[in-house]
């Protein structure tokens, strides 16, 4: 029977890893098949603290590894399928076998939902970004355009008009879906335009870097080109919890519902962006696994 199971390898799970495996738990991280979380999917993070000159995602994933790695955490490749109970204890299915374990950290995050166009494969972190709070800097003087309708695209669209001369968001209804204040937040803000009833066909780019998107009107099915250094999508993000289904308490989108980072099943924590779907920051992903690891490590204790 292990400690402590942490599902999940970004920067929530591996630093839960580093704390546990410094409290000499011997913690086991399920890796998952996507590896490392979203952080493999950026380029360079500089607003993490302790890095002046930035640093790239996937180099601190690498670095958080060993980290954890050093303190004596195994590692196990693949998904997790199940959870499910057996007494007081967890029986964690992997493609690998199941593992039994007093306690399980769920670090599974969220993935930024996609429009799903070739395009924008291409341009991935070369001008089609998923969060402006860590890539807006990347445009300073520049033009950008916000995809989305809901609060996270107001709130980025916002945020991205302290960088860009200018940003136009692309909805596909002629209503926005966010709230009211925000709608007028954006609405007054003289660098924001919007583009209604419009959907995003094609990124356009010159193989390097995004020059443009391609949208049709969704109305009367004109399409036209709008010239853009960068193209923020804002449709939302799906947490990977499914798996969870039935067990742990979780809201209707399937972020697991905590108080801070205790889950209603006791043993099972959570930390990161499949708990929050505020901040989704790497700092604050990093902050809930430390403290899903102190509160299973007093778990442990009997605390
Ligand atoms: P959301 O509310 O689900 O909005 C997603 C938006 O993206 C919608 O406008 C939707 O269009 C559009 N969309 C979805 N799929 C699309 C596609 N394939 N192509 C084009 N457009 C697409 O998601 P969110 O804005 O990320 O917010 C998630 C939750 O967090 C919400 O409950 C929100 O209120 C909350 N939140 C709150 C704050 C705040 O209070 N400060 C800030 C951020 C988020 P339709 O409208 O046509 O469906």
């Amino acid at each position: 029977m292990e400690n402590i199971v942490i599902i999940g390898s970004g920067i929530a799970g591996l630093t839960a890893a580093i704390y546990n495996a410094r409290a000499n738990l011997k913690p086991v991280v399920v890796s998952g098949k996507k590896e490392g979380g979203q952080l493999m999917l950026t380029t360079a993070v500089e607003n993490y603290p302790c890095f002046p000159e930035g640093i790239l995602g996937p180099d601190m994933i690498s670095k958080a590894r060993e980290q954890a790695k050093k303190f004596g955490t195994k590692f196990v490749d693949g998904d997790v399928k199940k959870i499910s109970l057996k007494g007081k204890a967890f029986v964690v299915e992997t493609e690998e076998g199941n593992i039994e374990s007093k306690a399980v950290i769920i670090a599974t995050g969220a993935d930024a939902k996609t429009l799903g166009l070739e395009s924008e494969k291409t341009y991935w972190a070369r001008g089609v970004h998923t969060c402006a709070v860590c890539d807006a800097y990347f445009y300073n003087g520049k033009e950008v355009v916000v995809v989305g309708g809901g609060d996270s695209a107001m709130e980025e669209s916002l945020f991205l008009t302290k960088h860009a001369t200018k940003v136009t968001i692309i909805h596909r209804r002629d209503k926005f879906r966010a709230s009211k204040i925000m709608q007028g937040r954006v609405l007054k803000n003289k660098k924001i335009s919007v583009v209604w009833n419009s959907a995003v066909e094609e990124v356009l780019g010159d193989g390097k870097k995004v020059t443009g998107v391609k949208i049709k009107n969704l109305k009367n099915n004109g399409s036209s080109v709008i010239k853009t250094d960068a193209m923020f999508l804002s449709i939302g993000h799906i947490p990977n919890t499914k798996f969870l289904s039935g067990l742990v308490k979780m809201d209707e989108q399937g972020y697991i519902l905590a108080d801070r980072t205790k889950t209603n099943i006791p043993g099972m924590f959570a930390a990161g962006d499949c708990v929050d779907k505020v901040y989704r920051q790497a700092i604050t992903a990093a902050g809930t696994g430390c403290e899903a690891a102190l509160e299973a490590e007093r778990y442990l204790e009997g605390g």
